[in-house]
């Protein structure tokens, strides 16, 4: 450690332990362990600020023993040490402030705070801070350090820079009828310079020639003078906010500028964050070496120290996370002890008969799925199970033995894929598996929203009358008109493609029917507990055997003719090809523009003599299932698509997955894509075509040519960008989280664990009322999303 980092590090400690009372308790082990362990060995005395350091850890001798009136004095002698000549210059920053006005309670409007009156309200309101408690939780954007100050002859063009100065003179020129030019002469020892503000109108004057201010500005110039535009400042005998600092920026609406929402900010959380209770047990707080809720919350505002704001979101993480997991162990505890499914025999001879006559071997990973599966079904508790399975993994056959053991039982079931062409994939998928049974095979039907009039109206009344035993379609299954005889087990593929709602309408179906969701959508575990907390897990880790790898080709711009060259060579082998248009982000309307003009391009000067065909996500459903099956049919050679190629969509003979752009997608979602090809008994191939030529870029598609395992991907995605929309989390209602993030995945299990200790001895938190409404108060957003 440098001498100057061990020195703000001692100061830091001190500076804790004046807020917090000097309990000795700023730094693990108390103050006087932390001289003696990293002070003493580190502070060699050559040099004058290491001769500072010892001379301060000098006066802190006999800290632990002696009264906290002793400590304060102990305590600032050292810190004025420390300090040295910063120290009579200008008040410390970084203590923390009383709030400069009367604070109301938590759950008082925001506009009974002094200063604020409706008309700021109204503009808090538009931040989502309508009470004072909003306020404590609306956590800074990002942070400016203003702590380092400088000189003004110090001072670079250019930069945001932080000075204390005195006001020499002060002086206003009219620019127009309305707009005022505002200028201020500052001076130190080392030099002047001026500050400038525009303003309409009315010029406050609230500085004087003789005042001492601190100010944080851009440094630009005039006439070749170096000047300070509109810089923040305020003056230096009162608290330091804004300046000298780690400074907390919110994001703002227009009207309400940062300064004034710190400085309503700050007194709300000066006031509250020493009252507040913590809600999490003493306990917790200790084992973990959390900070307390009151620090936190002040911390994460107003940080000390960088040091100090990691500590701050490492303790508000832990709460968001925490609480979502209790909240889902304790849902899912109500949801065990809930009854009222049908307790299926699972030992029916045509199950049995049904899995012994597949055309194929089960895998490891299918047989203890399906394991897993009949566990459920033979129980009065409704199944709420989570299938997650790679592309290709085999989960059509699952799902079809749960439905077989419905059948076999003498009830009906259902399946729901969120596409046409899905669910008649699955209708033929699905009624050869179930042929196997002869004579005795259910009967097995299909409905979507092509098929009307009297078709589907007596498809609906064989449905109601029980005559049909597997329902397989679309959204179409959940339309008024649908009537089960007796619906016993859904299941619903490529479950994030439906919304919350549709999967209750499909369940709603049924007497508390056993669900089964599926999703291709590779999750990893810690996660996927977090998301669908609710809802137990089985993964199809483990692919059919004898598929063909699929070769992996990270590519260069250069490389483009060379791929385009290599799709064309095997589309004259008769194979089929897909084109993935780059993504783009501002909005689907101009992504299909791109994607438009891409696939003119390349039908007009690449592929002159292909049959390209083209999808995006502008085009109505039945023109994009119209597509897909022109594709299917080997009518289309090629087809170039933005994002929106149908996950699951099976067509044998395409063997080339051509991405452009490809840096710019999710590993995971290269994947997916991938996935789209080698689905015959032909070799297939993924060229990503990247238009960066950053090293990152490379690297990251190299982990995909490497890499042929979902789970793994996924988890190196969000290591390295987050979740997204990719994984159908808005981050708004389902989950929440201001602090911590789903990446995580330490912080998660911790939680986790710690959560199911805590229910284990308590199911209820009956010991710990505040933190058990916390997560009621979150199980709500959490179930109007889920
Ligand atoms: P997905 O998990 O993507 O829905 P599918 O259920 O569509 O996968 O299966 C992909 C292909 O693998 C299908 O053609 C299916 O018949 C075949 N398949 C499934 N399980 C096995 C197995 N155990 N052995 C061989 N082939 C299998
Ligand atoms: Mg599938």
């Amino acid at each position: 450690m440098k001498t100057e980092e061990l020195a703000a590090k001692l100061k830091n400690i001190l500076l804790l332990e004046q807020r917090r009372g000097y309990n000795n308790k700023a730094v693990l082990g108390g103050v006087e362990a932390f001289i003696q362990k990293t002070v003493l060995p580190q502070a060699s005395d050559d040099d004058p600020q290491a001769k500072r350091i010892l001379k301060a850890s000098e006066k802190l001798l006999g800290y632990s023993t002696c009264a906290p009136e002793e400590r304060s004095t102990k305590v600032k002698e050292a810190l004025d040490l420390l300090d040295g000549k910063a120290s009579s210059v200008f008040p410390l920053p970084n203590i923390r402030q009383a709030p400069s006005r009367s604070v109301p309670d938590l759950e008082k409007p925001i506009s009974s705070m002094p200063g604020v009156g409706q008309r700021r309200a109204a503009l808090f309101g538009r931040l989502g801070i309508h009470l004072i408690r909003d306020a404590l939780e609306y956590y800074p954007r990002e942070y400016h350090d203003r702590s380092n100050l400088r000189k003004i002859a110090e001072l670079q063009f250019g930069n945001t820079e932080t000075f204390i100065a005195k006001v020499k003179e002060v002086s206003v020129r009219k620019l127009s009828n309305n707009l005022n030019l505002l200028t201020a002469r500052l001076q130190d020892e080392t030099g002047f310079i001026d500050a400038t503000w525009f303003s309409r109108g009315f010029v406050r004057r609230d500085l004087e020639p003789g005042m001492e201010i601190i100010v944080t500005g851009k440094v630009g110039q005039f006439l070749g003078k170096l000047k300070v535009e509109s810089p923040e400042y305020e003056h230096l005998d009162k608290s330091l906010l804004h300046s000298g600092r780690i400074v907390p920026i919110y994001r703002s609406t227009e009207g309400l500028n940062n300064k004034l929402l710190r400085s309503v900010i700050h007194d709300i959380v000066a006031y509250h964050s020493v009252r507040i209770e913590d809600h999490l047990p003493q306990h917790l707080i200790d084992e973990l070496s959390l900070l307390d809720l009151g620090d936190a919350l002040y911390q994460i505002h107003f940080p000390d120290s960088w040091d100090q704001l990691e500590a701050a979101r490492r303790r508000l993480a832990f709460d968001e996370f925490l609480e979502i997991q209790l909240g889902a162990l304790m849902k899912q505890a109500v949801r065990r002890r809930s009854k009222g499914a049908l307790a299926l025999d699972v030992r029916k001879p045509q199950i049995g008969e049904f899995l012994t006559n597949l055309p194929f071997r089960l895998t490891g990973a299918q047989e203890r799925v399906i394991q897993e599966i009949m566990h459920d079904l033979e129980s009065d508790v409704p199944m709420n199970r989570l299938l997650q399975g790679d592309v290709g993994s085999g989960k059509t056959v699952v799902a079809a033995s749960a439905l077989i053991t419905a059948f076999a039982n003498g009830y009906q079931g259902a399946i729901m894929a969120p596409t046409e062409i899905l669910a008649e994939q699955h209708y033929k998928g699905i009624s050869r598996l179930v042929s196997v049974l002869g004579e005795d095979a259910p009967k097995v039907s299909l409905l979507t929203g092509s098929i009307k009039g009297k078709e589907r109206d007596d498809l609906y009344q064989a449905v109601e009358q029980g005559e049909i035993d597997i329902l397989i379609g679309t959204h179409a299954l959940i339309q008024e008109g649908v009537r089960f005889n007796n619906l016993a087990v859904c299941v619903v593929d490529e479950q994030h493609r439906f919304g919350v709602e549709q999967r209750a309408a499909l369940r709603a179906k049924g007497v508390n029917p056993h669900l089964l969701v599926m999703t291709a959508t590779p999750i990893p575990r810690s996660l996927a507990l977090t998301i669908y907390g609710d809802l137990d897990l089985s993964v199809l880790d483990e692919m059919p055997p004898g598929r063909q790898p699929i070769q992996t080709f990270a590519l260069t711009p250069e490389q483009r003719s060379w791929a385009y060259n290599f799709l064309r060579e095997e589309v004259e082998r008769g194979r089929q090809a897909y084109i993935i248009c780059p993504l783009v982000e501002e909005s689907e309307k101009i992504e299909a523009k791109a994607a438009i003009e891409e696939y003119e391009r390349l039908q007009k000067y690449v592929f002159p003599d292909l049959r390209l065909g083209l999808l995006h996500g502008r085009m109505k459903p039945r023109e994009k299932d119209e597509v897909m099956e022109r594709f299917r049919l080997g009518e289309l050679q090629v087809l170039v698509s933005t994002a929106v190629v149908e996950v699951g969509i099976d067509v044998p003979n395409a063997t080339v997955m051509l991405i452009e752009g490809a840096d710019r997608f999710g590993l995971a979602q290269l994947h997916q894509f991938r996935g789209r090809v080698g689905r015959g008994t032909e070799k297939s191939y993924c060229l990503l075509l990247s238009d960066s030529p950053s090293e990152d870029a490379r690297k990251r598609l190299e982990i995909v040519q490497e890499c042929s395992d979902g789970f793994v991907l996924a988890e190196e995605d969000l290591k390295m960008r987050g979740p997204g929309e990719f994984y159908g989390i808005r981050q708004s209602g389902q989950i929440n989280l201001k602090v911590a993030k789903l990446s995580d995945f330490g912080l998660l299990e911790e939680t986790r664990k710690i959560a199911a200790e805590l229910l284990e001895d308590d199911p209820d938190l009956r010991h710990y009322p505040k933190l058990r409404s916390r997560v009621v108060e979150r199980m709500k957003t959490l179930s109007e999303a889920n």
